[in-house]
């Protein structure tokens, strides 16, 4: 065994000094946000009463390469570039010619891909001079991230986090409130959006569109406030290029180059982060690389979704965007992948995927978890539950190259880590986990309140 090839990593002098926006090589413009009274396309005046001016402007910009500020890439510098790893261990559990690649956002501070924009964020709120942002998480690996970007860079943050999620990963609340960050369970009743939705239900789980209604209230309320997104927006995929960036360069100085890149989508920001710079490279050099998407069968926006304008929380105080949606009213199973419970999917991500460019498929948690326990028996570190759908597609292509007797290379990325996940893991080893069936009769109805524009 080559041991050269089996991880590759690069040094901080490597460190990619721009984020790469994909939207300046697509062979069709993606459609923008819209006001939900007058249907027009959101300027970045609007979106600033919302958002960071930065992060406005940066939702709107198209060109190629985005300078990342020099503050946010010191930062970066403590883990990035994260390490490109040969799979070897587990492509020998599974027999397979295929050669499996994983990019390791699992070793940033706060275990997972999220980092990459926590910080941004926050760098540009304080640059913006924005005392307070707000924000949901559903995980906590969000929130997380951007108390981080808070308490690094001097922002207060308020996170509203799902309520599912606050009572299974307590030790998230905690790290949060270690960086300084207030986490509130929701629905809560500190803010009117959350008060309606116990008055119809006091034991509401919770989901990302109510935690986002929470925070983007608060927001509202607070002139020297705005609201912060970990995911979907267009600014987001953006900052997490950087991963795919490194992954090219990564690939080549390993001799190789991916057939099929695989990561979960839940908002759709990691998985559009590793693929992007590889869907820019095969546009623009016609290459013929696959991309897929991986969903659970209990929030599938990409597999059954409609694509069509639609809020992204409940109470339909977001611009409306166009993309791969179950519906705003939509509450998922409280399935244990916290990060992928989310309604809608990225616009951008929805656009490319309307254009085939990329494939989607949703799996069941079972096989998930099944796929992440041989991943930390072969490769040794604990997958998040997220992280675990990628795993699982990226094994089941393995599985198909050892059918066809096909050596192709396959890049897959760990979103993050699972040790704030153990109970997960633990209740599946006991056998106590269940696939629960998707309420068909709740995703029908959900799907029928879609608002006009679609
Ligand atoms: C949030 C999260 C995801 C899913 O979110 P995307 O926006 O689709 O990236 C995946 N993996 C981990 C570890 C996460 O924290």
């Amino acid at each position: 065994m080559e041991l050269n090839k089996t991880r590759c990593v690069l040094d901080a002098q490597h460190l990619p000094k721009t984020w790469y926006e994909i939207r300046a090589d697509l062979p069709a413009p993606a459609p923008g946000l819209l006001h939900p009274g007058t249907l027009k396309p959101l300027g970045v005046e609007e979106l600033s009463q919302v958002f960071s001016p930065s992060l406005a402007q940066q939702e709107l910009a198209t060109e190629r390469e985005v300078e990342i500020p020099e503050p946010v890439r010191q930062l970066y510098a403590l883990w990035r570039p994260t390490p490109l790893v040969r799979a070897r261990r587990l492509e020998a559990a599974l027999d397979t010619p295929a050669r499996m690649y994983f990019k390791a956002e699992s070793l940033s501070p706060t275990g997972s891909h999220k980092t990459n924009s926590g910080l941004a964020q926050a760098f540009y709120a304080k640059q913006d001079g924005i005392k307070r942002i707000t924000t949901e998480t559903g995980g906590g690996q969000w929130g997380t991230s951007l108390a981080y970007g808070g308490a690094q860079f001097g922002v207060e943050v308020d996170i509203f986090m799902v309520r599912v999620s606050y009572r299974q990963k307590p030790y998230r609340r905690g790290q949060m409130e270690m960086y300084g960050a207030r986490c509130v369970p929701s629905p809560s009743e500190t803010t009117e959006a959350g008060r309606a939705i116990l008055l119809q239900n006091p034991h509401h789980p919770g989901s990302l569109g109510c935690a986002v209604s929470e925070a983007l209230e608060v927001a509202a309320k607070d002139n020297k406030a705005r609201y912060c997104l970990g995911s979907v927006l267009n600014h987001v995929i953006l900052h997490q290029s950087i991963m795919g960036q490194e992954a090219l360069v990564q690939m080549e100085m390993m001799d190789d180059y991916p057939d099929i890149v695989v990561g979960c989508a839940g908002g759709g920001s990691n998985f559009s982060g590793i693929a992007f710079p590889f869907l820019g490279k095969a546009l623009r050099e016609k290459k013929a690389t696959r991309f897929v998407a991986v969903e659970p069968v209990a929030c599938p926006s990409l597999t059954r979704g409609a694509y069509a304008y639609d809020f992204g929380d409940v109470a339909g105080m977001t611009p409306l965007l166009k993309m791969h949606t179950l519906g705003s009213t939509f509450t998922p199973p409280s399935f244990h992948a916290g990060g992928l419970r989310y309604h809608g999917m990225a616009p951008l991500l929805s656009h490319v995927y309307a254009l085939g460019l990329v494939e989607a498929v949703a799996v069941p948690q079972i096989p998930c978890l099944e796929a992440g326990l041989l991943f930390a028996r072969t490769e040794g570190i604990v997958p998040a539950p997220e992280s675990c759908h990628a795993i699982r597609t990226a094994m089941d292509e393995a599985l198909i190259c050892k059918q066809e007797g096909k050596a192709k290379t396959i890049l897959f990325n760990l979103s993050g880590h699972g040790h704030f996940d153990m109970q997960v893991y633990m209740d599946f080893l006991e056998g106590k986990l269940q696939d629960e069936a998707l309420d068909e009769i709740h995703l029908k109805e959900a799907m029928g309140k879609l608002p006009t524009g679609g």
